[in-house]
């Protein structure tokens, strides 16, 4: 029986439960899973964050566990016939070995690139980040979340100089007089969340969503804003403008807890809120409504998502926000706040352990000399060995195969023949690799163009830890073993580190007893990974030293930083001081500026994307769930009526939409509560309805998230 798995009738006998988490979203809702006569299924837990709710996605996760395209043997691309063919773990690892050998033989270390994702453990993506920087010793590593979550990480980092989604815990949410959402639909992506709603809305609270849909969240609001997509920036300032007109700014808590106001102070001060109506479409007396309700409210909270981050200019959308919050003193107060609601199932804690291009464990910056010599001397390498930054993932994706990019690829948990923007170069970019590996369960559109495809465990198949969107850490409990054939990804990249320090025939990799040594650095054991993440990370912004499984599974979690094992955790951070030198928040002024890409004669409307309930991110687990393939069987098109009159359009016929990099194909869907200047599509689909095909690779600046929420598109009648 695996760690933490019982016998449900105590007597070591089947039926067996286990306690553990949902392997999808960042609510991590609790849930038990049972098995009995060999069939798994999920049960409700009480757990604080989602209170015994789980939404479809939840209920139907066991499915996967023995679903039929299950893989449970490597795959080898015969270089005769061009096909993936089943082969033996030796082969397929010889494989990867001598293909990285010669690519780093012939281009360099960086020549072979990694890319994670935001839904691997927190073992798992420390693992991988210290496998690249170690074993492969490139620089080259990124991964999904950079899609997801960064923009808001940012301007987190920025304002208040660390990245917690959640500041504070989710219940704080029910508090809030007032809470505003913005581009967030957490009736759809997150359907547990909305409890809190609820709770708080019968408190006598006011929810307002901003979201140039209706939504079924927006369906909920008291108000719902519909602005123009791209324009969440102009809001923001708006409301500021209205909240210093009104006297709602609180002047004591910028003054004594905040710097760079009065920059802020006068970059508002043209934001006039006629002006942002006329850019925005939001009627004046909707922003009046909406400061109004924050600036007057005892307790309000400010919630982003990717709705206002995944854009070319999402950190200063964010910091928009951000500084709207910090103007009303509400970071730091009970009940108040700002905060971001993280997507992915992992996405705090795989941000936090070294995926990231330029991070190490702990949220440690890479090019900072003293976190490098700490990690090191936890990783047993001189810090001089260790790689500087890589580049964030639209780049690395955009580079591989190219002269001066990396020609070998290792992919674990993503699927970016989905999910990245300009989704059809990427591919291209993939089929021009030397090498291409992908660790997976199923064969996902990224694992059908590999050369390697190795099969992994599930997430009810393995222990680890994950760090939900409060920032609490979290047990994930395995109930059974892998079935035969199939390994770990702790076990795949121990593997692989062993036997790239083995010398090969050409002399490349190893010395005498580097095998055995770089096994040991790469242990396959999940507790003993995180007993040394808690180290890598400890006196890190991300400080895990003092979480411990065991104390962990004795409370519901529990939150970092937590530095010590005996002292206290943070469930709510900003008390007293931010996490700067000077313990201030600081403001930034920013200004709105057009999408990357703006609508024009050619192009008159603009494109959106987006989840629905029933799917999740890239679609390669929930799209081979019954339930949820019934539930949402295909990609569709969103369209308002009057903009499909004009089209002639009905509904369910199919459109194509398309923009200046690719198309997407897929049934009108007729909805009122679209703009008519604008048309929704949603992500979770490969293929003719892939939304990727259309989107713009333009990235923020700062963060290097891409623009999938906004670029210029017509949509055409696709005759029969
Ligand atoms: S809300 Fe998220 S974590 Fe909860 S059951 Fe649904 S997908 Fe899973």
């Amino acid at each position: 029986m695996t760690d933490g798995a019982r016998s449900a009738t105590g007597r070591g006998s089947a039926p067996r439960e286990v306690a553990t988490h949902c392997p999808y979203c960042a609510l991590q809702c609790g849930m038990t899973l049972r098995e009995e006569a060999g069939r798994v299924t999920v049960l409700p837990r009480q757990f604080p964050t989602n209170r015994g709710g789980l939404c479809q996605k939840g209920w139907t996760a066991a499915e996967l566990l023995d679903h039929p395209e299950r893989l449970t043997t490597p795959l080898l691309r015969d270089p005769g016939t061009g096909e993936l063919r089943p082969a033996s773990w030796e082969a397929a690892l010889d494989r990867i070995v001598t293909g990285i050998r010669a690519v780093q033989r012939g281009h360099g270390p960086d020549a072979v690139a990694v890319f994670g994702g935001g839904g691997l453990t927190n073992e798992k993506a420390y693992a991988l980040g210290k496998f690249a920087r170690v074993a492969l010793r490139t620089r080259h590593i990124d991964y999904n979340g950079r899609f997801c979550m960064s923009s808001a990480a940012a301007a987190g980092l920025r304002a208040f100089g660390v990245d917690r989604g959640l500041p504070f815990p989710l219940a704080d949410l029910g508090r809030a007089d007032t809470l505003l959402l913005v581009g967030a639909n957490p009736a759809e992506t997150m359907p547990p969340l909305v409890r809190w709603l609820t709770e708080q809305r019968e408190r006598g609270g006011r929810l307002i969503v901003v979201d140039p849909r209706v939504t079924a969240t927006a369906r909920l609001a008291d108000l719902h804003l519909q602005p123009l997509p791209g324009t969440d920036l102009a809001v923001a300032n708006a409301l500021l403008h209205i909240a210093l007109t009104e006297g709602w700014v609180d002047r004591a808590y910028v003054d004594t807890r905040t710097t760079g106001f009065p920059a802020v102070r006068r970059s508002v001060a043209g934001w006039w809120p006629a002006r942002a109506e006329a850019l925005s479409g939001v009627p004046v007396a909707d922003l009046e409504a909406t400061a109004r309700a924050l600036g007057t409210a005892e307790r309000a909270v400010i919630l982003t998502a990717r709705g206002a981050e995944q854009h070319a200019k999402g950190v200063d959308t964010v910091t928009g926000f951000v500084n709207l919050a910090l103007a009303l003193g509400l970071p730091g107060r009970p009940g108040s706040g700002y905060g971001c609601l993280t997507g992915q199932g992992n996405g705090q804690g795989g941000r936090e352990h070294g995926q990231k291009a330029d991070q190490l464990p702990g949220y440690r910056r890479i090019d900072d000399p003293a976190a490098r010599e700490h990690v090191a001397g936890v990783w047993g390498v001189p810090a001089g060995e260790l790689p500087g930054p890589g580049v964030p993932a639209y780049r690395l994706l955009d580079s591989l195969g190219t002269p001066a990019g990396p020609k070998a690829l290792l992919v674990f948990g993503s699927n970016p023949v989905v999910s990245a923007p300009r989704a059809a170069r990427v591919e291209r970019r993939l089929r021009d690799l030397d090498l291409l590996v992908v660790a997976d369960f199923l064969l996902s559109e990224t694992a059908a163009l590999a050369d390697v495809v190795l099969p992994t465990a599930q997430w009810a198949e393995e222990d680890g830890t994950m760090t939900n969107l409060e920032g609490r850490v979290l047990r994930r409990r395995a109930l059974r073993e892998p079935p035969p054939g199939v390994r770990t990804d702790l076990a795949v990249l121990a593997d692989l580190a062993a036997r790239l320090a083995t010398p090969g025939e050409d002399g490349g990799g190893g010395g005498a007893g580097a095998a055995s040594g770089a096994a040991a650095r790469f242990p396959t054991d999940p507790r003993t990974v995180f007993a040394e993440l808690r180290r890598a990370s400890a006196g890190g912004p991300a400080d895990y030293a003092g979480v411990s499984w065991e104390r962990i599974d004795a409370a519901d979690g529990v939150w970092w930083p937590c530095p010590d094992e005996d002292g206290p955790d943070t469930p709510r951070l900003f008390a007293d001081r931010f996490a700067t030198p000077d313990g201030r928040a600081r403001f930034h002024p920013v200004e709105h500026r057009p999408a990357a890409e703006e609508v024009c004669p050619e192009y008159p409307l603009y494109f959106t994307t987006g989840r629905v309930l029933a799917q999740y991110q890239s679609g390669t687990q929930t799209r081979r769930v019954a339930a949820l393939r019934r539930a949402a069987p295909s990609a569709f098109v969103e369209l308002h009526p009057d903009l499909a009159d004009r089209l002639g359009v009905t509904d369910g016929e199919p459109v194509r939409v398309v923009s200046r990099r690719g198309e997407l194909r897929a049934p009108a869907r007729l909805s009122p509560g679209i703009r008519p200047d604008t048309v929704f599509a949603p992500f979770h689909w490969g293929g003719a309805g892939r939304a990727n095909s259309v989107t713009n690779d333009a990235v923020d600046p700062v963060s290097g998230m891409p623009e999938f929420k906004i670029c210029a598109v017509r949509v055409e009648r696709v005759e029969p």
